[in-house]
């Protein structure tokens, strides 16, 4: 078992399941929740720790509350603003692609618990992220990860056959372009910096940020130019 611990918090409700369902009259009838499904031992184990703490007095149920609201309000523009800077500023590119906690934390997006490394798109080089463990992925930047790349066989395949899978996310790798796979894990995220289309020489950067997409810092993706 890995232990990886990654805030999943996605199972908020009391763990200790009465299944004789021929008598919940004592229950006010609360609608039926995404999340009612068979847990798994760390889970269950996550929600008894977070109820002993709340008992204990360590946190409060309102500040786990608004620190799972903060966590799922982060949208992937925090990374587009980091990339979009990196476009138009060659010093700030040379101090996301060497020093990237750094470079993120200039911008008002620190990683205080991870290692993140800033992956350059290039015309020989096409990076893209995976984490083949679990789903490992830098939220601060691009928020929660998609359920794709949490699946299974995402994690599988892009790893043996990443040319025949990024054509299926619609990116055709030219044969003469090196396609590098990172593995993502507890400690260390990746942000991939995709290529600066062609015809946006003259946009703002807040206008290039409106252009990179999720899809493209995970390297699933190309950035498209601007529908004129
Ligand atoms: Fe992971």
């Amino acid at each position: 078992m890995t232990q990886h611990a990654h805030g999943d918090h996605d199972h908020h409700h009391d763990h200790d399941h009465d299944h004789d369902h021929d008598h919940d009259h004592d229950h006010e009838h609360a609608p039926p929740q995404p999340d009612d499904k068979v847990h798994s031992y760390y889970q269950i184990l996550g929600v008894a720790l977070k109820e002993l703490l709340i008992e204990k007095g360590v946190v409060t149920a309102d500040e786990v509350r608004a620190a799972i609201e903060a966590r799922d309000s982060i949208t992937p523009g925090n990374g587009a603003k980091l990339v979009a800077r990196a476009w138009v500023d060659p010093a700030y590119r040379e101090r996301l692609l060497t020093e990237a906690n750094a470079a993120a934390a200039e911008l008002g997006h620190p990683l205080p618990t991870t290692h993140l490394i800033a992956l350059e798109n290039t015309e020989k080089v096409h990076n893209v992220v995976v984490c083949t463990l679990c789903s490992c992925y830098p939220r601060e930047l691009l928020g929660l990860p998609p359920s794709w790349y949490k699946s299974k066989a995402y994690r599988a395949r892009i790893v043996r056959e990443p040319r025949a899978v990024l054509e299926e996310f619609g990116v055709r790798v030219p044969d003469d372009v090196e396609i590098r796979v990172r593995d993502s894990t507890a400690d260390l995220r990746y942000l991939v910096v995709p290529r600066r289309p062609a015809g946006t020489e003259g946009m703002s950067e807040e206008q290039l940020a409106a252009l990179i997409t999720r899809d493209a810092m995970i390297g699933v993706a190309t950035v498209k130019p601007p529908i004129l």
